[in-house]
């Protein structure tokens, strides 16, 4: 009875500083300064550490378990490298100063192995769902276990089958309590998501009714001053170059009205009409749209698509879409540089990419792309991929954004496919000609 006590108090020592972290630290926002938070976590990370060390299970008379390598995981993998290293030394320092030097090896072989497996691991985690995640935890629990068993036993214990009934042991409580803890942080972490993205998506709808109200405002005062325009266009009285002056002022004001229609159209969030569109169709037509601007701007533009790329959507917007990400591309680049256009099939999926070659984003900044009103530039709107994901999304593909600083970079939409039954049908029938 008193095992399954020191036990839960073990477990009490893990899960407290979880929701330390989201009630106290998220909830202030004090999370949005990295190195405070990355000492924040050290901090945490200690403290349940060395609790559990102090405080362990008592298992026999002599032999002791504890879940120090909880921490010193959780710490790595969501802290970084430097979080990891400060507690794995923490770790062995408080092992020979307070419990001493008996069995050390074993401790610091465990320590260590957790610290560079799971360091590795974090590199990978960030892109995994958490059906995933979970099993490559378990996948790398069971090679740490099984590592144990290939050094000489003599090392660690009396036997060898003494320490492999131990480590099996320690597998399938820790495998419990790492599947408890991550799954935790991991639902944490989604629910965080979502709700920004709700944020997100209120903004959005603010911003669109907004512009809707002040484009339908502008809108006719300008039928008004066109009318007017016309007539005097129409007089006969006028010189050639006044009549020349007046053409290009419609024109411009015809442009105007054609940009707020734009607005009007994304603003009344439409369900757009979907059609089976050619995206290297569309690529191409960005490129030549693109091109002169690109040249203003010294920057050269590459562009390999496969011939037949298709997708449900609206060409107009993706067109848009397009457009946008690469203006943005060519705007991050003042010395000139590079602008990939690229398209390819990936399984059920079309994967659109637009790199450049220019300043790059911090994490924090790649974060707040899509929310409204969010430009580093002077003339910036920061509405130009607020609207382009909201599209992506409206498709049901999305955009991912892969960015380091002074290196690049890259925008992957991700857009399903569309199968083509004729295809099928053809692929069918040659095979069945085969
Ligand atoms: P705007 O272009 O009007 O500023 P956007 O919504 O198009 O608004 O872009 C928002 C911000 O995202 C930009 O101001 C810029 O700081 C950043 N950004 C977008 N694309 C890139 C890129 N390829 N490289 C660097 N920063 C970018
Ligand atoms: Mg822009």
């Amino acid at each position: 009875m008193s095992m399954f006590k020191d036990f839960l108090h073990n477990l009490f020592y893990i899960l407290t500083p979880i929701f330390i972290y989201v009630s106290f630290w998220k909830g202030v926002g004090f999370h949005r300064n990295r190195k405070l938070t990355s000492l924040f976590i050290f901090l945490l990370c200690l403290s349940s550490m060395i609790l559990s060390m102090t405080f362990p299970v008592y298992i026999g008379e002599s032999t002791t378990f504890d879940l120090r390598h909880v921490p010193l995981i959780i710490g790595t993998i969501y802290g970084g490298w430097r979080v990891g290293l400060s507690l794995l030394i923490a770790q062995i320092t408080y092992r020979i100063a307070f419990i001493g030097t008996e069995g050390l090896f074993l401790s610091v072989y465990l320590a260590f192995l957790c610290f560079i497996l799971f360091y590795i691991f974090s590199k990978y985690h960030i892109t995994m769902s958490l059906k995933r995640k979970m099993i490559y935890f378990m996948l790398t629990l069971i090679l740490i276990t099984s590592l144990t068993f290939v050094l000489p036993s003599n090392r660690f214990a009396d036997n060898r089958l003494e320490i492999i009934s131990y480590m099996s042991e320690s597998f399938g409580v820790y495998a419990v309590v790492f599947s408890l803890v991550i799954y935790l942080i991991e639902r944490i972490r989604i629910n965080e998501r979502l709700k920004s993205d709700l944020r997100k998506s209120e903004q959005l709808r603010l911003v669109s009714e907004l512009a809707a109200s002040v484009a339908h405002e502008v809108r006719n005062p300008m039928t008004v001053a066109r009318g007017f325009i016309q007539l005097i266009h129409s007089n006969a009285n006028i010189s050639n170059n006044e009549r020349k002056y007046l053409q290009l002022t419609l024109s411009e004001l015809d442009r105007a009205q054609s940009i707020i229609s734009d607005y009007l159209s994304l603003a009344k969030s439409k369900k757009s009409e979907l059609q089976t569109i050619n995206i290297t169709y569309t690529l191409d037509k960005v490129r030549h749209t693109i091109q002169a601007y690109a040249l203003m701007n010294n920057v050269s533009v590459y562009l390999d698509v496969p011939s037949q790329l298709k997708i449900n959507g609206d060409e107009k917007e993706l067109t848009q879409v397009i457009l946008n990400i690469a203006k943005n591309a060519i705007e991050a680049m003042p010395e000139g540089g590079s602008l990939f256009l690229s398209a390819s099939h990936t399984g059920q999926n079309v994967r659109v990419k637009i790199a450049d070659t220019g300043t790059g984003m911090t994490k924090e900044e790649v974060n707040q792309l899509g929310t409204a009103y969010y430009s580093t530039k002077e003339k910036g709107t920061g509405l130009g991929l607020m609207v382009s994901f909201n599209i992506i999304r409206s498709w049901g593909g999305h955009i991912q954004v892969n960015s380091q600083i002074n290196k690049g970079t890259e925008f992957l939409i991700t857009l399903p496919t569309v199968v083509e039954i004729k295809d099928e049908h053809e692929t069918a029938l040659s095979s069945y000609n085969s």
